[in-house]
């Protein structure tokens, strides 16, 4: 702990060129879709989606297998090998077992490689969804154990722990990650990066959070500055030298292009590309911008 911590507050060009020799060339785009959207009865503070708090989001029932198929192709199209399944709710329901099955058997028969985020899984689920082809299954941590009680009261960290443990006990590939900028300390970052380090995800989505209005944190804006954000997702790829680090939600909205391209070049070997859930992102066209500037290849 303490030599990370101290590797967090070295000089901020040093720690990037440090990040950087962790960090291949190779970038990789993925994609998503929004598959159910809303109306969730978990209480996540950050949440657009939480029926706790007044968004006023657009909200969906699980949508087609036809829609999915749509919006993946879109997706190959602009770049990205990897496509998930994203929807609301605490997890998976019994009922909608077979439909996201033939989801995840209908990105594969694209050529992507197919990925999915339902929440926290009930027992066998993490296996039928391996039986569907499907590769890799998402679930953050979202923030370390010491702060969790801070950002939701519906579930637990042992919770999501626990569904991590199902995803990689099926033989699931892990994308497993975190939203920064919720109010957390310095110290509860690299704590993040520890954890991250004993779960050992193939890859750590990095989420800045976008304050939300109408939820708890609608005014948590400050909570983080550019630098901080950079140092964390340094300390990220240090602590974690084999797992991707993905750069995911609130890039756009919390770092200027300079500071982006600076996570990408020093830093990430993954991005979403695209729109997120329910806030907007950066057009895959830009993306390719950047990485063409920086002399990094698109994986392929
Ligand atoms: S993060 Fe997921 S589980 Fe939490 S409120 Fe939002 S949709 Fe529900």
């Amino acid at each position: 702990m303490q030599m990370l911590l101290e590797t967090y507050n070295l000089e901020l060009k040093e720690l990037l060129a440090l990040a950087k020799k962790y960090t291949k060339d190779e970038v990789e785009f993925c994609s998503l879709i929004s598959a159910k959207t809303g109306k969730c009865p978990e209480g996540c503070k950050y949440c657009s989606q939480s029926s706790y708090y007044m968004t006023n989001i657009p909200t969906h029932p699980l949508v087609d297998v036809q829609d999915v198929i749509k919006t993946a192709k879109e997706a190959k199209a602009n770049g990205a090998t990897r496509f998930a399944i994203v929807t609301s709710g605490t997890g998976p329901l019994d009922k909608d077992m077979d439909k996201l099955c033939e989801m995840i058997s209908a990105i594969n028969d694209i050529g992507l490689k197919s990925c999915a985020s339902l929440g926290i899984l009930k027992d066998g689920q993490a296996e039928r969804f391996k039986e569907a082809g499907l590769v890799r299954y998402h679930h953050n941590i979202n923030t370390c154990r010491s702060y969790h009680d801070k950002i939701t009261h519906t579930h637990t960290y042992d919770d999501r722990i626990d569904t991590i443990k199902k995803v990689k006990q099926a033989g699931l590939e892990l994308c497993c990650g975190v939203i920064i900028g919720m109010g957390e300390t310095v110290e509860q970052r690299v704590e993040m990066a520890l954890e991250l380090a004993q779960i050992q995800p193939e890859s750590i989505p990095f989420n800045i959070l976008t304050p939300i209005k109408g939820t708890p944190f609608e005014n948590y804006s400050d909570k983080i500055d550019e630098e901080n954000i950079l140092r964390t997702a340094a300390i990220f790829k240090i602590a974690n030298p084999n797992s991707s680090v993905r750069l995911a939600g609130g890039r756009k909205a919390r770092l200027t292009k300079e500071n982006m391209e600076l996570l990408v070049e020093t830093c990430s070997e993954a991005v979403l590309i695209g729109n997120y859930l329910t806030t907007i992102g950066i057009t895959p066209q830009e993306d390719l911008e950047t990485l063409k500037k920086l002399g990094k290849k698109l994986s392929v």
